[in-house]
């Protein structure tokens, strides 16, 4: 029996690879209706910090992950002092906050976006040359949520009022060329196996679509994967770790931010690659050999959002009919705008086709 805190469609696609390979999973989560709560083995509905939730957790799990970086790292500290746990709680505690996670980035020699903590009214004066940037809270943020772009001081104090006046980072806005994110699962002896390049694309904030590999040159390609497996390493990491990048104008490659668990760039690998992210973490959750993670075909990953039900299910066939696309459903009951329902991804020989094919289907679905 595996345990995972969380149980959003990452927990719901992680139960699916351990159902394949034998193992029954419990899921913790609040939400009643929870996307891997509903085909968990055993389902326990609570919140994340309910003491009686976490001691059925350490008695029927014989290892425990998570697919939320949210869960307060001192529950995974206390978990993991009956049970082993992965990812650990101090890489978990870096990533879902910010801050932590800038300063730890800068500390650690990895380039970032150009930034400051904004935590008090008072430390918006001393702001000067950030401008055009971006406000984001500290905690609790996903898909652009909790973020403001601010032209000036005037600007800045108004966004920090109105997102509450809770710790922020401040941050440059780049003018990018491209975004990429690196997807690894490194195994508790360091041994590592690393993704092909994702390049990504967002709008507002959301992942829109994912593109394997990235069409970038090797030589950076290689730099993004250099820089992934360093942190890895000096995280001590083990479970399946996302670093996303931005690429500047000026060539410049840097972290954008990190998630302590499978990504939803990584979603290609359950239809395209030898091994999923997935099943990477069963694997390194429960000490197994990392599978082999190589690409079958170039691919593209669409991301389903709420937006193209308008009251009704959309056509699948648009889909399901091109023989080389794959159709994923989160089984998610209310289809909200900008709520993540489902992917879809379409493999074929060259990038371009994928592309084209990809789109092509995404423009059906929405007309
Ligand atoms: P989230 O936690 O919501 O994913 P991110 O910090 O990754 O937040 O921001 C979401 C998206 O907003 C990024 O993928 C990127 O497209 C854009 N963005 C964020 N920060 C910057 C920045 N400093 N410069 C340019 N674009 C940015
Ligand atoms: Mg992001």
């Amino acid at each position: 029996m595996l345990g995972v805190l969380g149980g959003g469609q990452l927990g719901r696609m992680f139960t699916i690879a351990a159902h394949q390979m034998g193992y029954q999973v419990t899921v913790l989560d609040p939400d009643v209706d929870s996307p891997a709560g509903r085909i968990a083995d055993q389902f326990i509905c609570a919140d994340y910090a309910d003491q009686t939730a976490l001691q059925k957790m350490r008695v029927q799990c014989a290892a425990i992950t998570t697919e939320f970086e949210n869960i307060p790292a001192e529950i995974l500290a206390q978990l993991a002092e009956v049970c082993p746990v992965s990812p650990d709680a101090q890489s978990v505690a870096i990533a879902q906050n910010r801050i932590a996670e800038k300063q730890y980035l800068q500390h650690n020699d990895f380039s970032v976006a150009p930034f400051t903590v904004i935590d008090r009214t008072t430390a918006i004066d001393l702001v000067q040359d950030l401008f055009p940037g971006i406000l984001k809270v500290s905690q609790f943020g996903y898909d652009g949520k909790g973020q403001r772009q601010v032209g000036d001081q005037i600007g800045l104090r108004a966004a920090f009022a109105e997102l509450g006046e809770v710790p922020c980072v401040l941050e440059k806005k780049l003018p990018l060329t491209c975004e990429l994110s690196i997807v690894l699962a490194r195994d508790a002896n360091g041994g590592m196996e690393s993704f092909p390049v994702i390049e990504n694309q967002h709008v507002n904030g959301i992942l829109d679509i994912s593109i394997v590999p990235a069409r970038i040159d090797t030589a950076l390609a290689r730099r993004a994967d250099t820089m992934a497996r360093r942190l890895a390493d000096t995280l001590n990491y083990r479970g399946v770790l996302c670093v996303e990048f931005f690429v500047a104008q000026d060539g410049l490659l840097c972290i954008n931010e990190i998630a302590p668990r499978p990504h939803n760039s990584g979603h290609f690998s359950v239809d395209a690659c030898i091994t999923s992210q997935f099943e990477q973490q069963v694997r390194t959750l429960c000490n197994l050999p990392l599978g082999n993670i190589i690409l079958h075909q170039p691919c593209v990953m669409v991301n389903l959002l709420g937006d193209i039900w308008r009251g009704e299910v959309p056509d699948w066939t648009r889909i399901l009919g091109q023989p080389s696309a794959k159709l994923h459903l989160y089984g998610k009951k209310e289809a909200r705008p900008g709520r993540k329902m489902g992917h879809f991804t379409v493999m074929d020989e060259t990038i371009e086709n994928a592309l084209a094919n990809a789109l092509h289907i995404r423009k059906s679905l929405t007309i």
